[in-house]
């Protein structure tokens, strides 16, 4: 991923120019204010030992724990989960939620890896971040490779360290072990009511319009299904073995089932072959990013022929191609914004183990569409003044940030007393 800490500190500066907000805040925002990193042992099926680099940053407790995903990958490094700390901040602001920014994770592929040997790695992981972790302190929850069957295993780890029920320390459990009903859905949720809600700004029509997916995981795909059923038509979608390619729209349930049957929509036959990089410029109403970060780079931003972008990805347009998307007019609902319905339905479910409470799936539904459409709102207000919905996004978030320091006073928030 090449978006960095100093990529994303590009945007909140820019986004502080439009927000009356203390240069000391500013400077607390620039670097988490805790990250630590460990070597997790894994004992493998052979035997042998392996040593797996992890990390675990608290970027801002200004507006309650910390709060985000764990990712297991092999491109994770120590300043990308920085990176995803601050942008979770920004996100959980913008969905005005009361936690801060928080972000893990595990440079490893699990494909190497046995199901026993990652249900050692979570638990190491658990093991050496535990201090960290807690209801009040810091939540996590599944992000890339990982998901509810890990946030199982670590909430188990975690009570058994602690020798107590810890129900709400970890979010995106199994909906058995405390986890919320429409949680799995929630971010390709959250991005179709962004979509539906933007569509004037995003300059879409309101009927039929044209979608091109970067990326086909479990986000992308519930994203799909509802955009297909409100009537706008999925042209394209890529996965990392391959994409396909139909105009009049594509058969989403189909290209669902053949990559749970063959593991890439490329299996699905009958359709134009169509590889990422031609999607990321195909001519489209709307290209959504649902994969890595960083795809779209100053060379796509230059090239794309999609009239507006739309963010299921953390962070996949650099802060370099900005200005040139903005140049071209192609207006980009951000990730703070677009796939906030994830954080949501982890708030909701939070709710629900602190309070006991069960909600049902309409109920989740309802209250994601409403806290979804007032975070658009907030963002449309400051459109205009902002010059980009990014931007708007940025100044939202950092205005309630900044509202929230000063409330609090410096001194705590600064380490003087
Ligand atoms: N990993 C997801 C994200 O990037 C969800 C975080 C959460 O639910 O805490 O937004």
């Amino acid at each position: 991923m090449s978006s960095t800490l100093a990529d994303a500190r590009k945007r909140l500066n820019a986004a502080a120019q439009h927000v009356d907000c203390p240069d000391e805040v500013l400077a607390r925002l620039e670097y988490p204010m805790e990250t630590l990193a460990a070597s997790i042992p894994v004992r493998r099926d052979d035997g042998s030992l392996t040593f797996f680099k992890g990390w675990r940053a608290r970027h801002s407790d200004l507006l309650g724990p910390t709060k985000g995903g764990i990712r297991f990958h092999p491109s994770v490094t120590m300043d990308e989960v920085m990176t995803l700390s601050f942008w979770m901040t920004m996100k959980c602001a913008v969905a005005d939620l009361p936690f801060g920014g928080g972000k893990g994770g595990v440079s490893v592929d699990t494909k190497d890896l046995s199901e026993m040997e990652v249900e050692r790695l979570a638990r190491g992981w658990v093991r050496a971040f535990s201090k960290m972790i807690g209801a009040d302190r810091d939540i996590p929850a599944p992000d890339m490779y990982t998901g509810p069957m890990t946030m199982a295993w670590m909430t188990d780890e975690l009570e058994i360290l602690r020798g107590r029920k810890e129900p709400g320390a970890f979010t995106g459990k199994p909906v058995s072990l405390g986890g919320s009903k429409g949680r799995d859905t929630a971010t390709g949720r959250g991005a179709y009511h962004t979509t539906r809600h933007l569509t004037k700004a995003l300059g879409l029509p309101d009927e039929g319009a044209t979608i091109a997916l970067h990326g086909f995981g479990n986000a992308a795909q519930a994203y799909a299904k509802l955009a297909t059923e409100d009537g706008m038509k999925i042209v394209a979608v890529s996965d990392s073995s391959g994409g396909v390619f139909n105009g009049d729209g594509l058969d989403i349930e189909a290209v669902i089932k053949a990559k749970e049957a063959e593991g890439s929509v490329s299996a699905h036959d009958g359709e134009e072959a169509i590889d990422g990089d031609a999607l990321l410029r195909a001519e489209v109403d709307l290209l959504v990013p649902a994969s890595i970060g960083g795809v779209i780079d100053e060379d796509v931003a230059k090239e794309t022929d999609a009239a507006a972008i739309l963010e299921i990805a953390n962070g996949p347009v650099v802060s370099d191609a900005d200005a040139i998307l903005k140049e071209r007019g192609i207006e980009v609902a951000p990730d703070i914004l677009a796939n906030g319905g994830g954080v949501i339905v982890s708030y909701f479910e939070w709710v629900q183990n602190r309070s006991g409470d069960v909600w049902s799936l309409d109920t989740v539904q309802e209250r994601l569409e409403q806290r979804i459409v007032a975070a658009c709102d907030a963002v449309l207000d400051r459109h205009e003044e902002a010059g980009s919905l990014r931007e708007a996004a940025y100044v939202v978030a950092l205005s309630r940030l900044s509202e929230a320091a000063q409330a609090r006073g410096t001194c705590r928030q600064f380490g003087e007393c």
